[in-house]
């Protein structure tokens, strides 16, 4: 392993980026706390709030009663996915004016990776992509930014002294700052690590940076352990290029979207969705699950398996069919969260169809995968949903597929 001593990873965490994007949108909720809510609902919750709801006492996941409790003057707008990843584009085009943005851990933060005389510019251009980002985007939308030898404590870093921070860690620096910090600073650590830390009798990050590497594999129960600790302590760690499973989406029903055919439309539309972006990273399918929570806790799943297919009728027909027996088998009458996911992937390359298939089935594949390639082609053509298999029908709150999750920024393609 590859002990860093110079300055190799800028990092950018933009700051309550849904709420702060809110007010550089709207300049009314400029001077007013700000609490994003995923759709309209006195009975949600904040998906993010600004720094002046944060100095109220709310965090992500307070109630809009809380919120308005504590607040009373608190605007709530509706997050508005399709604005956010649109803001999301435009900063990656400013950050890379300044340096090439390596990798896009989400939404709001970005890795760069400093090469040659870079290094010993790396403050120079953290302040030229912070004077950047207030002007191609706006001031109110500000990031924290962090340097420091490896990924790790440069995230760490962006997170030190935020918001508008910017803070260094060098090499020689280290441990240092990191004894100031809590174990749950540190990503990566949650209820599970963090439990089994504490039975190991590691309270603090000094006692983190003091153990022996086989001794942080044991509490991890696997390498993973290791490269924690050896990126805490400045290591260049290289991981494995995750290969992609599955392409899912799911949706939490708001009140009104619980009867079963209600339910059902929305499956349909989040099938369309993870079938859109399937073709578009030119995958194809083995295998389809459905599963739901009913309104009273009770879980179903089930799954369908079919030769490799790419096309709406397939999967539409699947999903249908899955749910509908579920339904009616269980009796279910009100639900509150649909899922679907396509796995099994496989590239088209690789797909030997079967030699055996009949005449009718092949023909009758091909022609439902030429008529899903010319519905995609309008779709594209004008942005969106102007075609589909069978009506499909918007939930209120909207942007069923396309909602900005842990680390995945949808395409701008997937709203419609
Ligand atoms: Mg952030």
């Amino acid at each position: 392993m590859r002990k860093i001593t110079d300055i190799e990873t800028l990092y950018i965490d933009f700051d309550a980026f849904f709420a702060n994007a809110e007010k550089q949108l709207c300049p009314d909720l400029r001077t007013r706390p700000v609490g994003v809510i995923p759709l309209a609902s006195e009975h949600t919750s904040l998906i993010a709030r600004c720094y002046m709801a944060k100095a109220a006492g709310l965090t992500r996941g307070s109630s809009v009663a809380e919120a308005r409790a504590r607040c009373p003057d608190i605007a709530l707008p509706i997050a508005r996915h399709d604005e956010y990843v649109k803001l999301h584009h435009r900063i990656l085009a400013e950050i890379d004016r300044h340096v090439p943005v390596q990798k896009v851990w989400s939404i709001d933060e970005m890795e760069c990776v400093l090469i040659g005389s870079e290094r010993a510019r790396c403050i120079e251009i953290a302040h030229a992509i912070r004077d950047g980002l207030a002007e191609a985007i706006g001031p109110w939308v500000t990031p924290s930014i962090g340097l420091a030898p490896n990924q790790f404590l440069a995230k760490v870093a962006a997170e030190m002294d935020k918001p508008n921070g910017f803070v260094i860690l060098r090499a020689e620096d280290l441990p240092g700052p990191l004894f100031d910090l809590k174990l749950t600073d540190l990503p990566g650590i949650a209820n599970g690590i963090y439990k089994r830390l504490g039975q190991a009798g590691v309270f603090s990050v000094k006692d983190l940076w003091n153990l022996a590497p086989k001794h942080a594999r044991a509490i991890w129960r696997s390498v993973e352990g290791e490269r924690f600790w050896a990126q805490l302590h400045g290591y260049a760690v290289s991981r494995p290029e995750t290969v992609r499973r599955m392409f899912g989406h799911g949706r939490i029903l708001s009140n009104e979207w619980r009867m079963p055919d209600k339910a059902r439309h929305c499956l349909r539309l989040l099938t369309t969705k993870a079938a859109r972006r399937l073709r578009r990273e030119a995958y194809l399918a083995r295998a389809l699950s459905v599963s739901f929570q009913a309104a009273d806790g009770q879980r179903w799943q089930g799954e369908a398996s079919f030769a490799p297919a790419r096309d709406d009728y397939r999967f539409l027909h699947t999903a249908s069919a899955l749910f509908d027996a579920a339904i009616s088998t269980y009796r279910v009458k009100r639900l509150k969260k649909v899922s679907v996911m396509l796995h099994g992937l496989t590239r088209s390359e690789e797909v030997s169809h079967d030699l055996f298939e009949q005449a009718d089935a092949r023909d009758q594949r091909t022609r439902w995968e030429t008529l899903t390639d010319v519905v995609d082609g309008l779709n594209t053509r004008y942005q969106g949903s102007a075609v589909s298999l069978g009506p499909l029908y918007q939930p209120p709150g909207g942007y069923a597929g396309a909602k900005i999750a842990f680390g995945r920024v949808p395409e701008l393609e997937d709203f419609g």
